[in-house]
């Protein structure tokens, strides 16, 4: 535990996280591995929340374009959340850590209703927290939700777990061969150079809490153990 260079994490995992190469829903093998993952960093005892998206099975913004109400439809997204952290949830049990999920939109006979003080104490007893619902606001994302749990649960950083990709490049690496990548970056140079890495909310979040954000690739095996080891892997974006 003294050789971590974090001792409580939030880790940000898409909905897309638990999707696999299908795209869309939840691929039993993929979460398993994922749930693998996180087990193995569990095991060298820091604390772990998680925040779960939900862009495998909704997106608010695209319910909208389609003509629906936007709150309405950003509603959706936030029960998506729900359900993706419900699956992790049972995944890591299954795995032997112990988890709680607790929702910002109250759902008790599923799960706890979101409780900072709480929250807090689950992670001082080891158990694993997962976030669900989003800020429980439409309008946001789960990238502003976890900016906003970390500052409020005390974190030491943010892990933006990506899909395929190992970090912050100038342009899209898989569009322009001469994208270069960025071992380090504050985040007023992500907000001044339009880099896409999360929402500006979360940005703006991120930087006013001055918690550490690194962006690392989530495919491949051990890279969460990496981040928190202190390895220099993906890229480390401060305030
Ligand atoms: N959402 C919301 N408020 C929040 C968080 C999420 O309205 O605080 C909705 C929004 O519609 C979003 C959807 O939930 O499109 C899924 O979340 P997100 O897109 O952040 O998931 P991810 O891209 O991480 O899978």
């Amino acid at each position: 535990m003294s050789d971590l260079k974090y001792k409580r994490i939030v880790l940000k995992l898409s909905g897309e996280a638990l999707a696999g190469d299908q795209g869309f829903g939840i691929h039993p093998p993929v979460i398993k591995e994922v749930a693998q993952e996180i087990r193995d960093v569990y095991k060298l005892g820091l604390q772990i929340a998680i925040v779960v998206g939900g862009g495998n099975m909704w997106r608010g913004e695209s319910g909208a374009q389609m003509g629906m109400e936007r709150s309405q439809a950003d509603y959706i997204g936030m029960l998506a959340t729900i359900m993706n952290a419900l699956a992790l949830q049972d995944n890591l049990e299954s795995l032997g850590v112990p988890t709680r999920v607790q929702t910002s939109i109250e759902m008790r006979a599923i799960a706890e209703p979101y409780i900072r003080r709480k929250a807090i104490r689950h992670l001082e007893k080891e158990r694993v927290v997962i976030f669900a619902g989003g800020t429980g606001s439409p309008y946001f994302s789960t990238d502003t939700t976890a900016a906003l749990r970390a500052a409020e649960i005390n974190a030491d950083a943010i892990l933006m777990a990506k899909n395929g990709v190992d970090g912050i490049y100038s342009a899209d690496p898989k569009l322009d061969p001469n994208a270069k990548k960025f071992d380090s970056l504050t985040q007023m140079d992500i907000i001044n150079n339009g880099l896409k890495v999360m929402d500006s909310t979360a940005s703006t979040l991120s930087m006013d809490n001055d918690i550490p954000l690194v962006v690392f690739n989530l495919n491949q095996p051990g890279n969460i153990k990496k981040v928190v080891e202190g390895d220099n892997i993906g890229t480390t974006v401060r305030g």
